[in-house]
């Protein structure tokens, strides 16, 4: 399969670059630092010699970017599946946050994920098939202390993720969204957390991964994830 990922670097989507990689799949990956992103691409080809993989640096936080990347990736394949991963948490409170922390915000943790989705969903539709995940958040489902304009932003995603679901089941294609709790990844070092306390970024790529195995008549919609002890 082609797989697209989005925020591929480090984290969550880095795991997920990794199980498809271990997997044979080919994968094209994108994420905004150019010296990070290149070297996730050694460390993959390092680690699973065999992978075919190719990677664009990109801000998807701009539009045009965005556009660069999807324009680049049509040029190279249809993708059969998309991980809209590429996100970033901003602390703060509503009543005092600065003000463009919110379309700061809803930039990368929405806009990117709806341009980039649909600039590629049409050669997914010409398919009759594919599979689209959007990482939303716990925080897309409650409200998150400290989680002001990151929660909305989450909120945002998970609406998103809903209407694309209702649009995309009479075309073949999957949608899939993803609600972590926390998860040991660049957001939580230095944080003083346990990493054992909070999950894995490889939990989250293996319920991905399986969610691609099913029949193509059987969908997960949404896959909740939490750590064994809750919430922290
Ligand atoms: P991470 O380790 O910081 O990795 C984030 C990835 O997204 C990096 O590759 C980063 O690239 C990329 N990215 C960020 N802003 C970007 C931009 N403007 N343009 C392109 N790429 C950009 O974060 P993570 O914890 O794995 O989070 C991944 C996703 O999971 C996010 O959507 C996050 O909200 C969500 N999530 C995380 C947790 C958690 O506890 N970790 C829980 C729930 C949901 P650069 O480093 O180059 O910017």
């Amino acid at each position: 399969m082609n797989i697209v990922i989005t925020g591929a670097s480090k984290g969550i989507g880095f795991s997920i670059a990794k199980i498809f990689a271990a997997h044979g799949h080919q994968l094209f990956l994108t994420s905004k630092t150019k010296k990070d992103l290149e070297q996730a691409v050694l460390d993959l080809k390092n680690a699973y010699p065999q992978v075919q993989l190719e990677a664009f640096a990109a801000d998807l936080s701009i539009a045009s970017e965005v556009h660069a990347f999807t324009k680049w990736c049509l040029e190279k394949t249809i993708p059969d599946v998309l991980v809209n991963n590429a996100g970033y948490f901003l602390p703060g409170n509503i009543i005092d946050a600065p003000k463009d922390q919110l379309a700061s915000q809803l930039d990368v943790n929405l806009f990117s994920a709806y341009y980039t989705t649909q600039d590629l969903v049409p050669s997914m539709i010409a398919k009759g098939a594919g599979h689209i995940f959007n990482i939303c958040s716990i925080a897309s489902l409650d409200a998150y202390e400290n989680g002001g304009a990151y929660s909305i932003s989450k909120f945002a995603l998970h609406g998103f993720s809903k209407n694309l679901r209702l649009e995309l089941q009479n075309k073949g294609i999957k949608v899939t969204a993803v609600f972590p709790g926390a998860v040991y990844t660049n957001s939580w070092s230095g944080s003083g957390v346990d990493p054992k306390r909070i999950m894995e970024a490889a939990d989250i790529a293996q319920m991905i991964y399986a969610a691609t195995q099913l029949s193509p008549q059987a969908v997960v919609e949404d896959i909740v994830m939490r750590p064994q002890l809750g919430d922290l």
